[in-house]
C-alpha cells in the first residue's frame, strides 16, 4: 500500500493548557476550519478536565477527541488515574500513549505501555503511540534501534488485527517544543524503519498503520514532511494551540496549491 491510500491524520496535542471555555472555543474554531475539508482525520487532545465539554461540542462533526494518557486498569484503588473506559464514556475516540513528556517527566515505561495499549483497545479507543529518541541517542547513532525497541516494548502482546488500527507517532525528543524540525529525510528514515518493524512482526497489518511525525511542525514545514512515503500525518503540540495554524497544517495540500 502506498502512502497515498492511507488517510492523512492530524492530532493537536494541547498538553496542559486551557480552561473549559478556552478549550471549547479552540475546538470550535478547528471544527469550523476543517468543516469543508474531509480529506484527513482531524483530532484534538485537550486536558482531561475539558474532554467531556469538547467532545460534546464536537459531537457528530468531523473532528474527534483524544485523551493524553490513561491507566491500564478499568477501575479500582488508583488515586488520580483515569481509565480507558472512562475516556470512552466522556466521548474520546483516541488516546495518546507514551508521549515523551510522560516518559521523561512521569516515569512512563515500555512495560506500562504494554499494559495501557491493550487496555485502551479493549475499551474501544484507538491508540496513538508515541516513540522517539533523545539527541544524545541520535548523536551516538542508536536512534533507530532505540525507537524500534520502544515500539516492540510498548506493543508487546498486541495482536495483528489490533496492530492494523494503530497510529504511531515518531517524535524525536530533541524536536519537541524546540523549533528544531527533523529533516524530511531523517523523519522518513525512521518512519520507514517503524513500518518495516511492524511488517516483520505483524505482516500486512503494517501497511495500514498511520505513522505520524511530531516535533515543531508548522504549516510551512508540513508539505515537505507529508511528501515522504511513510509519513501519514502529524502530532502537533505548540502550533495546535493556534486554531488557524493547526487548520493550515491539516489543509497543507491547499497551501501547496496556492504557492
Ligand atoms: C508534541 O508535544 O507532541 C509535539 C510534537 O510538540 P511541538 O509540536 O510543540 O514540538
Amino acid at each position: 500500500m502506498s502512502a497515498n491510500t492511507r488517510r492523512p491524520f492530524f492530532c493537536g496535542n494541547w498538553k496542559l493548557n486551557g480552561s473549559i471555555a478556552e478549550s471549547i472555543a479552540l475546538a470550535s474554531e478547528v471544527r469550523n476550519g476543517v468543516a469543508t475539508h474531509r480529506e484527513a482525520d482531524v483530532v484534538v487532545a485537550p486536558s482531561f478536565t475539558a474532554l467531556h465539554a469538547v467532545a460534546k461540542r464536537l459531537e457528530d462533526g468531523p473532528v474527534a477527541v483524544a485523551a493524553q494518557n490513561c491507566h491500564w486498569e478499568d477501575k479500582g484503588a488508583f488515586t488520580g488515574e483515569v481509565s480507558a473506559p472512562q475516556l470512552a464514556d466522556v466521548g474520546c475516540k483516541y488516546v495518546i500513549l507514551g508521549h515523551s513528556e510522560r516518559r521523561q517527566l512521569f516515569g512512563e515505561t515500555d512495560k506500562s505501555l504494554a499494559l495501557k495499549v491493550p487496555a485502551a483497545l479493549d475499551a474501544g479507543l484507538e491508540v496513538i503511540l508515541c516513540v522517539g529518541e533523545t539527541l544524545e541517542i541520535r548523536e551516538a547513532g542508536g536512534h533507530i534501534g532505540h525507537t524500534v525497541g520502544q515500539l516492540d516494548g510498548s506493543l508487546d502482546g498486541v495482536t495483528r488485527e489490533q496492530a492494523a488500527g494503530l497510529v504511531v507517532a515518531y517524535e524525536p525528543v530533541w524536536a519537541i517544543g524546540t523549533g528544531k524540525v527533523a529533516t524530511p529525510e531523517d523523519a522518513q528514515e525512521m518512519c520507514a524503519a517503524i513500518r518495516e518493524r511492524l511488517s516483520a512482526v505483524h505482516g500486512h497489518a503494517a501497511a495500514s498503520v498511520r505513522i505520524l511525525y511530531g516535533g515543531s511542525v508548522k504549516a510551512d514545514n508540513m508539505a515537505a514532511i507529508m511528501a515522504q512515503p511513510d509519513i501519514d500525518g502529524a502530532l502537533v503540540g505548540g502550533a495546535s494551540l493556534d486554531a488557524g495554524e493547526f487548520v493550515r497544517i491539516c489543509r497543507y495540500r491547499e497551501q501547496v496549491a496556492e504557492t
